[in-house]
């Protein structure tokens, strides 16, 4: 058998591990879709944008209640400039394999429709996708479902941290605070509602995993040192009048206060030896400031918090080499694949091929779905493994590594790797390989 086959057929008989969601619990979809309108719920739509795509006709195109091939006769051009990207490929190799659609064009798009629909309605559509299809042990999802552990769904969680580092409304601050049994006078009351929220979430006993921190959608990575005093003064803002009242629109927190907001939740990640998710790298959507996000603009934080692992997204692309130099300088920063493989399949695999050359191995987790639908995520997979095959037969290729370990490494990125970094053994019986199901 070849390098590339036998690589294959090990990857392929995986159960992985998947570092990061978007999805709602399949009890809780919403309703009113159909294909058109979940598919382009994100990532595509956004090629669809950049590819010329106005945004009337993208809300136009989203609305199911709208005829659909109308719908499909103006986004038919765009599709067709978009679809050999990442993210249209993944559309089109879930059509392909979950839906039985060799080609998305005019003349199936109703059939896809109709198959969609009959899928959601029959139910145990998630276990279909995500267990039998795409061979997923485990996903962290990332969001504040509360309870967390109430789910038949195969997710445990990241806890989203960005309300509590840069609270935005008094009535907010209030609520969160009451969920812990208390009131909010002073900076310090926050900081002891958000101790007390990881302390009842980060335990041990809940299934929550790991903290997360998506600001980077909103400011830059850089969280400088900040005094107290500083961020109180602050803080205090929304306490006056005009912030009070429930109605209020929401305020922007300050830099100063999100600064030490950050290092306080770090500190507190650090004496409790936490994993902290940071998003880097390109944020979803159109439009956003790219040097924002980027990971080195994190070191202070990897200096400070030494005993926090800080598991950062997306390859941080572009900033990809950026992020193999922080996980090779650092004990506590490791590279997390997650979104990667579809924001651009070349991208990850020349990075995997470059990074198993700096980096030592157990610092990679291979793959993150990140999607808000669940179709999205086989389509990804897929494309995950073939590029992790693809990467791992050229450096077999090309004397760098023999074929068992290329077979060791990728067990260890899709699977022992993010089992051991967020703790996962408790909630596996045990099985990761497809072949032992
Ligand atoms: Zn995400």
């Amino acid at each position: 058998m070849d390098t590339y086959s036998n690589l294959s057929d090990h990857i392929q008989s995986l159960k992985i591990i998947d570092t990061h969601e978007h999805l709602p619990f399949e009890s809780e979809r919403s309703k009113e879709t159909d294909v058109l309108a979940e598919w382009l719920t994100h990532y595509f739509s956004c090629d669809l944008v950049s590819a010329g795509l106005s945004d009337g006709d993208l809300s136009t195109v989203r609305d199911s209640s709208i005829d659909l091939k109308k719908r499909w006769k103006i986004v038919e051009p765009c599709w067709h400039a978009a679809e050999s990207t990442g993210y249209g490929r993944v559309l089109a190799l879930t059509a392909k394999d979950i839906y039985g659609i060799d080609e998305i064009n005019s003349r199936t798009i109703g059939q896809l429709d109709d198959s969609f629909k009959k899928a959601r309605a029959k139910g145990g559509h998630y276990r279909f996708v995500l267990q039998d299809k795409s061979g997923i042990a485990l996903s962290i999802c990332c969001g504040m479902y509360e309870p967390y552990q109430e789910t038949k769904d195969p997710f445990v969680f990241a806890m989203y941290m960005d309300e509590f580092i840069s609270p935005a409304h008094y009535g907010k601050i209030r609520a969160t605070a009451a969920k812990v049994g208390m009131e909010v006078h002073s900076l310090a009351d926050w900081m002891e509602v958000t101790r007390k929220h990881i302390e009842k979430y980060l335990n041990g006993r809940t299934r929550v995993v790991c903290l997360k921190c998506g600001l980077a959608y909103h400011r830059s990575l850089r969280f400088d040192k900040t005094a107290q005093a500083e961020a109180e003064r602050s803080f205090n803002e929304f306490f006056a009048d005009v912030n009070l009242p429930e109605w209020r629109p929401p305020i922007k927190a300050s830099k100063t206060l999100s600064d030490f907001m950050m290092h306080f939740v770090c500190s507190v990640a650090d004496e409790k030896k936490l994993v902290f998710q940071i998003h880097a790298g390109i944020q979803e959507g159109n439009g956003n400031i790219i040097y924002d996000s980027n990971p080195t603009l994190l070191s202070n934080l990897f200096l400070e918090y030494r005993n926090v692992r800080f598991d950062i997204f997306h390859m941080g692309y572009p900033y990809v080499m950026e992020l193999g130099t922080l996980a090779k300088n650092f004990r506590n920063v490791f590279i997390d694949m997650c979104w990667g493989h579809i924001i651009s399949p070349e991208a990850a695999r020349r990075a995997l091929v470059e990074w198993l050359d700096a980096v030592p191995a157990n610092k990679i987790s291979a793959f993150g779905g990140d999607y808000c639908f669940v179709d999205g995520v086989y389509g990804h997979q897929f494309l995950a493994r073939q590029n992790v095959t693809m990467a791992l037969a050229q450096k077999v290729a090309d004397g760098s590594i023999s074929i068992s370990r290329a077979k060791e490494l990728a067990t260890w990125i899709f699977v022992d790797n993010p089992k051991r970094l967020f703790g996962l053994e408790r909630f596996l019986d045990g099985k990761t390989s497809r072949k032992n199901k």
